[in-house]
């Protein structure tokens, strides 16, 4: 259940809120998430969600869904419909649910007011002169020479370009705001663009599309956020969100706070290069378990629960947050080992043959799924006369220090016996291939008599165990920003250079019995290895398949 705790604490957004709810320039806290339905959403985006919905949450206020749906070129309703499903399985509801585009009748009201007043005209300076036109950061922009056109010549040439009379590109409108302002937003930005696109929800209608910036602070307005959150990169543009509210005839000021980009190292938290790894297909989709989307980790077994405490952990600021994969396996790591439950797996088998078996003499126990949840239940572990145990724990020629098996040594079968091993059988190459053990009968649920035995193992009845399918995962990339590495030449590389050729490798191994009854999306610690899940698509209760969420440790050296 998500409560208060869950999220961030003690940062500037929620001093800013707690002086603007006791200076009551605001009584109850409005936010929303506004994503652009073009690609599916990623960790980054979680940051976010978990910021404007954790706000709600914490003021009793509300938190609506907004798509910012205003380059339909790249928009889709396949977008929308997994956006939403990812905000649902992050553990949110909204309040309200918008579309920008639901407002492009109003948005064009209001340009038809800023017309009236002087402060909008039609421009038909292409999209190449607009730019120069615009000036640089140390050199004043140019005004149009369109830019005294009369009010009346504004509002005719505006309602002509939306009733398609012109080529796509040829005018725009743009605000007169200023063009030696020493911000270059404020050069008066172009507001509404023609183009002949088909929109995911207005279709055909409309030949003239919003821009960004001028659609945003709008629809903040209309729907009365109180604080309108974004990444570091739309400060600058904030002048502007000020300029449009101010400007307009709405009662409405919402104010815009801007708050740093989530990076996570190892990764990449941009839809557009995300676009490119699903359209040239070195993954599987938007939901591949190695992608950092939100459905891409929820298939890799990841946890809203452990989303979540990532998102509180990595706080909000102004300041890099360039984040280290291990913050978030270790976020969801911590969120599982107190609630997956446990069962035995063998990755790579090594067949045990327990010479002394009896029937009537060896017998089974029960094992809690959970050590510290007697409620999550137990589970019969069968023993038989053979046995699957990992070939890692065994050794011919241990180490010093050695506490797993090895020729004439004892370990204890987790929840079992004693057992120790009287002969390894070898094939013609060398490669142990059987191990003949013996089983001491006076060791179940009590410690040897006369030594002691350290080493406890896990394994598996070979009669009883079940083959399954398991995919292993490792980070998708070899470079810690993959998006960031220069060639010689001082160019940035492909970031599709620096995949990682192992990220996903494929086994069989076997499990308890237990996976033939499990629904997909079932969350398992196999012990000692890791914590797996059934995978949400391709598993059945027949054929089991598991995917590696995390190992038990992190195994990675953290960049020197
Ligand atoms: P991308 O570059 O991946 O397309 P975006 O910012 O263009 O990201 P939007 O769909 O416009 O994606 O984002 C919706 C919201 O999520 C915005 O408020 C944005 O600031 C926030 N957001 C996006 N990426 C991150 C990130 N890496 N860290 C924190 N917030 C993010
Ligand atoms: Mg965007």
């Amino acid at each position: 259940m998500i409560n208060k705790d869950q999220f961030a604490d003690n940062h500037f957004i929620r001093n800013i809120i707690d002086e603007d709810l006791a200076a009551q320039r605001a009584v109850r806290i409005i936010t929303r998430f506004p994503p652009e339905p073009n690609g599916y959403l990623h960790i980054g985006h979680a940051k976010s969600i978990c910021l404007n919905f954790g706000l709600a949450y914490i003021y009793d206020g509300f938190c609506n869904l907004r798509f910012d749906d205003t380059n339909p070129e790249k928009e889709s309703d396949e977008y929308v419909r997994a956006i939403k499903e990812d905000v649902q399985w992050l553990g949110f509801q909204w309040h309200e649910e918008h579309f920008a585009s639901d407002y492009f009748e109003t948005l064009y009201q209001y340009a038809i007011e800023l017309i009236q007043a002087g402060k909008a005209y039609v421009d038909d300076l292409d999209a190449e002169e607009i730019r120069r036109y615009r000036g640089t950061l140390t050199e004043a922009g140019k005004n149009s020479p369109y830019r005294e056109r009369s009010i009346e010549e504004n509002l005719d040439l505006f309602q002509r370009m939306r009733s398609g009379e012109f080529p796509d590109g040829s005018k725009t409108l743009r605000l007169k705001i200023d063009m030696a302002s020493g911000n270059i937003n404020l050069r008066d930005p172009v507001i509404y663009r023609i183009r002949r696109v088909h929109h995911h929800r207005t279709a055909d209608d409309w030949v003239i599309y919003p821009m960004y910036d001028y659609t945003h602070a709008i629809s903040d307005a209309l729907e009365r956020v109180t604080h309108s959150l974004c990444t570091l990169e739309f400060e600058a543009h904030r002048p502007l969100y000020d300029w449009v509210v101010e400007n307009i005839s709405i009662d409405n000021h919402p104010h815009q706070y801007e708050f740093s980009r989530l990076e996570l190292l190892y990764s990449i938290t941009s839809k557009r290069k995300l676009n490119q790894l699903v359209s040239e297909n070195h993954v599987s989709g938007w939901d591949d378990p190695r992608m950092p989307t939100i459905s891409g980790m929820r298939r890799r077994g990841y946890t809203p629960e452990g989303l979540r405490l990532f998102s509180k952990r990595v706080g909000i600021s102004k300041s890099e947050n360039v984040v280290d994969m291990s913050v978030l396996e270790g976020a969801i790591r911590e969120d599982l080992e107190n609630t997956a439950p446990r069962m035995m797996a063998v990755l790579n088998p090594i067949k045990v043959e327990l010479i002394n078996y009896d029937e009537a003499l060896t017998q089974s126990r029960s094992a809690p799924y959970h050590p510290n949840h007697p409620e999550f239940g137990e589970r019969e572990v069968p023993v038989s006369k053979n046995l699957y145990i990992e070939a890692d724990d065994f050794s011919l020629d241990p180490p010093a220090g050695w506490q797993r098996l090895t020729l004439g040594g004892e370990v204890r079968l987790r929840y079992s016996y004693v057992i120790k091993c009287e002969e390894a059988v070898q094939d013609s190459s060398g490669r142990v291939v059987l191990l003949k053990c013996s089983i001491d009968h006076d060791t179940l649920g009590k410690k040897p008599e006369g030594r002691k035995v350290k080493g406890v193992i896990h394994w598996l009845s070979a009669k009883h165990a079940v083959r399954t399918t398991v995919r292993l995962y490792d980070r998708l990339f070899t470079e810690s920003r993959p998006d960031a590495v220069r060639g010689a030449d001082g160019q940035y590389r492909p970031f599709t250079e620096f995949l990682n050729p192992n990220s996903m490798t494929e086994i069989n191994a076997w499990v308890e019995p237990v996976a033939n009854t499990l629904p997909p999306e079932s969350r398992y610690q196999f012990e000692r290895l890791g914590y797996f899940v059934t995978d949400r698509y391709d598993h059945s209760a027949e054929k089991p398949i598991f995917n590696r969420t995390v190992t038990l440790r992190d195994t990675w050296l953290p960049e020197k």
